[in-house]
């Protein structure tokens, strides 16, 4: 048996790729979550300062000791209230991407609120540092047909979905795929008060599992698309696990290192781009119907 996909073409003879995206959530999600009208919680937002004050700072270090150029997807409102980051993220020239604006969820947002989103962000994004984003990446990762029609509108790849480990193409939108298993919040994610069933995890053992996933992308030909958070992978700890996972990936033969943009450029410009096609509509099939009893 194979698969009836061919394997996926990098470019230049490129046999695997590897994007360091950031998603620079700070104090946005919180601030979403919160019931109108009520003051935000002194720790839970000290905490996710930590972020633009310091986490972002070593993150930006990291990339710039490896010689590596990332991919900050921002919420519209941390760029407003930390107006320094976006000039300090595109003059190390690295990608800046789309990320929501108040960080909405997608369940809880209509797609009128969504556009305007959108508009806001890529506005202010002009204003405070004359950057047009190419891309967008959805708030925790969820996505609707009526979304990805506007990413379509105007322009935009997507990188929130996650039916490949390569890219490929969904209702017309170029999709760079994410992964939960490499996404650092599920692990070390940790906000007290009750909110959080378990202490962070241990780095070593994320660290293994992050390199088995890379030991068998490289091989398969596919993308680990790293997503790390200002305010938990800007610890101490976490920074030095980058660095160990850092210096096997740069020492890969073959590793194209690349911004989400730059992948999703070579996408639309391959013939991947006919290979690897899915749509959401016509509908997905219907969730299963129960047996009737009696049959
Ligand atoms: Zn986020």
């Amino acid at each position: 048996m194979s698969s009836p996909y061919p394997r996926y073409s990098w470019p230049e003879g490129r046999s695997s790729a590897f994007a360091f995206s950031v998603d620079v959530d700070a104090e946005s999600p919180y601030l979403w979550g919160l019931p109108e009208g009520t003051p935000p919680l002194l720790g839970q937002m000290e905490q996710r300062l930590f972020g633009p004050r310091t986490g972002i700072w070593r993150l930006l270090d990291l990339l710039n000791r490896y010689g590596i150029k990332g991919s900050f997807f921002v919420p519209g409102l941390v760029a407003q209230n930390h107006p320094a980051l976006l000039p300090a993220i595109a003059e190390a020239g690295h990608e800046i991407g789309l990320h929501g604006y108040f960080h909405e969820i997608v369940a809880d947002t209509p797609t009128a609120e969504f556009v305007r989103a959108l508009d806001a962000s890529l506005a202010l994004f002009k204003a405070q540092a004359g950057v047009v984003p190419r891309g967008f990446r959805s708030p925790a990762w969820e996505m609707t047909p009526e979304m990805l029609a506007e990413l379509a509108a105007r322009g935009l790849y997507d990188s929130s979905l996650m039916g490949f480990d390569h890219p490929y193409t969904i209702d017309g939108v170029t999709e760079v795929p994410v992964q939960w298993a490499v996404d650092d919040a599920i692990y070390f994610k940790f906000t007290g008060g009750g909110a959080d069933r378990w202490h962070p995890a241990a780095q070593n053992g994320v660290l293994d599992a992050w390199l088995d996933e890379w030991t068998v992308l490289a091989r398969e030909g596919g993308l680990l698309m790293l997503t790390v958070h200002d305010w938990i992978s800007g610890r101490a700890g976490r920074i030095r696990m980058l660095e160990r996972l850092l210096d096997a990936i740069t020492a890969t033969p073959g590793v194209w290192l690349a911004t989400v943009g730059e992948i999703a450029a070579h996408h639309a410009a391959s013939p991947n781009r006919e290979h690897f096609v899915t749509r959401s509509q016509p509908p997905l099939p219907s969730a299963p119907r129960r047996f009737k009893a009696g049959h």
